[in-house]
């Protein structure tokens, strides 16, 4: 069994179709999506579409959340907001729906995925560091957690005390925890700017990141047609 774990697509349909292109490449038998499957980038519907038809495992993300909801959005970042009102114009009422009923915990065989942290799902934490993985393993029940949010591919490790390590090809040792974030499909922070996402090769207990090259100037011209801000075209080439 081999599951191709992917979040943060944030409607970006070129990266999301070349990571699943490069999935059918790696004989990946499953996938997991980790949320944010909307927001910031031109694509809303396709990627929703897309994801929705594959019947995966998904679980919410905040963007998820507030582009099916109706509330203010005035304490979040303008460029942020502004790319969520348009979204929340873009989506019917039933892909509304669909998003806002997703689950925040999801257990997939024997691990769990959540797009921020298990300690509080809907408080959106961002794991930058070990001290914030330590609150996130205290309510991890299962060896390895996928995560997102940050879009930065990262690798926490609980033995005797909990360390950050590489996020290059992870083998899973036994009496350790793992707690994993996959990056970004759609709009990578790592200063890569290549679609990222990882496998977890069950039988071999190793986990993969891949980065996947896509046609990003077709994004990026989709980004300026949809007036979306300038800056969200500019931010996906720099990987920031
Ligand atoms: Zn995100």
């Amino acid at each position: 069994m081999r599951i191709a774990l992917f979040g943060d697509i944030h409607a970006n349909l070129e990266a999301l179709e070349a990571v699943l292109e490069d999935a059918a490449t790696q004989e990946v038998t499953d996938y997991v999506c980790m949320g944010d499957v909307v927001g910031y980038n031109a694509d809303p519907v396709a990627c929703l579409e897309k994801v929705r038809a594959m019947e995966c495992p998904t679980v919410k993300g905040n963007h998820d959340e507030d582009a099916s909801g109706s509330h203010s959005l005035d304490a979040m970042n303008p460029v942020a907001a502004s790319a969520l009102e348009w979204t929340r114009q873009q989506l019917s009422d039933e892909q509304r729906q669909w998003l806002s009923r997703l689950r925040m915990v999801r257990q997939v065989t024997d691990f769990t995925v959540v797009h921020s942290t298990l300690d509080q799902p809907a408080h959106w934490n961002y794991v930058t560091n070990r001290f914030d993985a330590m609150s996130n393993f205290s309510y991890q029940f299962t060896q390895i957690c996928f995560h997102g949010h940050t879009h930065v591919p990262r690798v926490y490790m609980k033995s005797d005390r909990v360390q950050e390590v590489p996020a290059e090809a992870v083998v899973i040792e036994a009496g350790a925890k793992y707690f994993i974030n996959v990056g970004s499909v759609g709009q990578p922070r790592d200063g890569d700017w290549r679609a990222c996402y990882a496998i977890y090769d069950l039988n071999h207990k190793m986990i993969v990141f891949r980065r996947v090259e896509y046609d990003i100037e077709k994004t990026q011209q989709k980004i300026i047609d949809a007036g979306l801000p300038q800056m969200l075209a500019e931010r996906i080439a720099e990987g920031r």
